[in-house]
This record gives structure tokens, sequence and C-alpha cells, in this order.
């Protein structure tokens, strides 16, 4: 057995011996963190990549494709600094699929091991599905992935290729997060969901991380897309592991972005409510990957931001496409729409008085591009041979 069943509440304090994914006040668990004999050693040192604490993370990396989970760069992006905030983005599409989903990913499946679990399942028809498949079958564990029944196959096909049984589950796609959980119980088959425990405790090696760069400073805020609000709390729960030991003196505070089409968290937070309901009717978006209309952890992100002195935001369609265009042309990093939102969040931020002038910021740029996006015909030409030289002549008098 391996030690994540320990668990405590964010909300109301309480710790059970569980591997249940919720406390009895309603709100999620998070794993409690084995505190001992690692802090002394920060920054930590290590192997390149989110097992350097694997002390803190109480399961063994599996070998395989888990080794190569996180470590990711921190990349200082001078052309992205707005009114006079340094801007930094840690670009998680330099994960093994292209996400941070790998971190979360890599633990889900460590944790399956060592208990023999059969299988490991996952619902999703983006970027968690394809990290779940892909450790999977770097494990030889078998993986089913729960998908919409129309499902396009552009999305399919992305997961498909790891081997993983697909069933497209015909029925309201949102119920499977919680039927999910139960089947997974019955039959002992771990589904890393979203915001589950085990997920968010490899997630939070993102918060780690960041810190770890940025020491003995700390960051003054970091952005982030938020859907489910499971990455927010992962982050929350690394920060606030790392306040606990003394490694940081205060926490940056937290900004989520949501898209316009579909934001019950901004929504929440603008009310100044204490939790998150439902919205029923979600717009159409290029952020694909956030636009979940029910965030079981919608609450605890809402926690996240208001304990941090941060907030939560939307952005709309056009913003996104700008703030990717901007990451690509400006930084060289190409994002897919949901992880361009935290760009787009920035000039909001500098201009409602939120981040200022001096300040760190650091932007989580998520989901790299696969496949797809668009190009304008501006964009691209077709030249001769013979018309080669002065085109190229062309550009240099441009410069
Ligand atoms: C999963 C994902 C998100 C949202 O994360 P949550 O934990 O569901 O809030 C945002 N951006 C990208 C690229 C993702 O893959
Ligand atoms: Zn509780």
């Amino acid at each position: 057995m391996n030690q994540t069943t320990r668990r405590t509440c964010y909300a109301c304090g309480a710790t059970h011996d569980t591997t249940a994914a919720r406390c009895d006040c309603g709100e999620p668990l998070w794993i409690a963190t084995p505190t001992d004999g690692f802090w002394d050693d920060w920054p930590a040192g290590g192997p390149d990549s989110m097992w350097r604490y694997r002390d803190l993370l109480a399961v063994d990396p599996p070998t395989g494709l888990a080794g190569a989970a996180g470590g990711t760069p921190l990349v200082r992006t001078p052309p992205l600094d707005h009114g006079g905030v340094r801007v930094h983005v840690k670009y998680e599409g330099a994960n093994p699929t292209g996400s941070f989903k790998d971190r979360g990913s890599a633990v889900g499946v460590a944790a399956a091991l060592d208990d023999g679990a059969p299988a490991v399942g996952t619902v999703s028809h983006g970027n968690m599905a394809r990290s779940v498949a892909a450790h999977a079958a770097s494990t030889s564990t078998p993986a089913v992935v729960l998908v919409p029944a129309d499902i396009p196959e552009s999305r399919l096909a992305p997961i498909a290729r790891y081997g993983p049984t697909v069933l497209r589950v015909d029925g309201d796609y949102g119920r499977l997060y919680d039927r999910s959980l139960e089947l997974g119980a019955d039959l002992g088959v771990p589904f890393l969901n979203s915001d589950v425990p085990l997920r968010v405790e490899g997630q939070k090696t993102l918060a780690y991380e960041v810190c770890e760069t940025f020491a003995p400073e700390v960051p003054d805020a970091v952005i982030l897309p938020v859907s489910s609000g499971g990455n927010a709390s992962a982050v929350w729960k690394g920060l606030r592991d790392l306040e606990g030991a003394g490694r940081i003196d205060r926490l940056p505070r937290l900004y989520f972005v949501q898209t316009a089409a579909c934001a019950p968290i901004a929504e929440a937070f603008d009310r100044g409510d204490d939790a998150v309901e439902r919205v029923e009717r979600v717009g159409e978006t290029i952020a694909y990957s956030i636009a979940n209309a029910d965030p079981p952890s919608g609450t605890r992100a809402l926690a996240a931001a208001r304990d941090t002195g941060g907030a939560v935001l939307a952005v709309d369609d056009d913003a996104i496409r700008t703030a990717q265009r901007r990451l690509a042309r400006e930084a060289g990093l190409a994002v897919e729409p949901a992880g361009a939102t935290p760009l787009a969040a920035l000039s909001q931020l500098r201009e409602t008085g939120n981040v200022e002038e001096g300040e760190d910021v650091v932007l989580v740029g998520t989901g790299t591009e696969v496949a797809g996006g668009e190009v304008a015909p501006e964009d691209v030409a077709i030249v001769g041979m013979d018309g080669l030289r002065e085109r190229v002549e062309d550009l240099l008098a441009s410069e």
C-alpha cells in the first residue's frame, strides 16, 4: 500500500484515512504531503523532472514516461512585458504529452501500480485523455478513456494512438465524472479525473518548480487557465506546502482565467459567492480545454484565489487569439488557445491595478498544439527558385 490514503480537507480541516476523493463536508480532499527530511535541502537539486520532489509525493516513480514529466523550463519573455510587469512563462508544453496533466498522470499511474490496480481510467476527450493513455501505455497498464459519443475523429485519433480502450459514451457527459468514480471504486480501477487527489498531488510540483527557480525570491503572481479547478488547487497546495515548511515567506497571488463562454468560477468570484454553481448555457469557444460548466473543484479554486489575494477572471475568444499569436510570434512558444488565456488576462489585470509595475508574473503556458491552427494567406507566399534571392534581400532590407 502506498501512502496516498492520508487525506486532508482544505475547507473544514478534517483528516481522513481514505481512498475517497471527497470529504464528508462535500469538498475535495487532498493527500497529506509527507514532511520528513526533505525541506532542509531546499532548493532541491536532483533530477531534472518532478521526481526531484519524490520525498514529497508519497509514491515512487515507475520506470517509463513518468520520469520525463515536469522539470519544464521557466522562460523569461521580455517582448511580452506589459506596463512595467516582467513576464515569465512556465512552459508546460515541454511535458511528454504537452500539458501539465502529465504530472498528475505520472503520480496517478504510479499509485495504481503500487496498489496492483488492474487498469486506470479517465473521463476526458482532450489533454488528460492523451496523458493518461500515454502513461498507462509506458507501464503496460490497461487504460479506459470515456469520451462523448459525438467526438470528432480529429480529436479521437490523438487519444487512440496510445492504444487505450476508448468508450464513446452516449448520454449526459457531465454526469460521467461522478459515475466513473463510483464505478472505479467498485472495480478497483482508479479514475484519474481532473481534480482527484492523486492528480492534484502530481500537479502541485508545478508550484514547487516555479518557486525553486525564483528562490530565494517569490514571484508576485502566477496566472493560469482554469476549468475543473484541479490544477488551480494543485498549485495552491504546492504553495501552501512551501509556506508551511518556511521555504517561502509569502504566497504569490493566484489569478485564474476562464473563457467568457463558460465562466462559472469567475462569475462566482464577481458575485462574492462562497460556492461555485453549475452554469447551464455554454457558448462556443476556441478554448475547448477550459469549458467545464460544473467544475468539481470550482469552490476550492475560488478559495485559492481569495486566500492568496488573487482573482478569477474571464477573457473572450478575440483576446485569446491575439494572445496565442503573440506567444508564438514574440516568444516562440506554441500553445493551444486555453494556454494563451493567462497572457490574454495580463493586460486586464494590469489595467485594473491587480498587477503593478516592477512585479514578476509567471504565466502557465500549457497545451502544445499537436495539430491544427490557422494560417492566414498573407502569412505564407509561394515563390519560384528565381525569385528566392530577391525575397530574402527584401526581408533583410525591411529589418
Ligand atoms: C486541463 C487543462 C486546463 C484546465 O485544468 P483544470 O485542472 O481542469 O482546471 C487548462 N489548460 C489546459 C491546456 C489543460 O489541458
Ligand atoms: Zn471537509
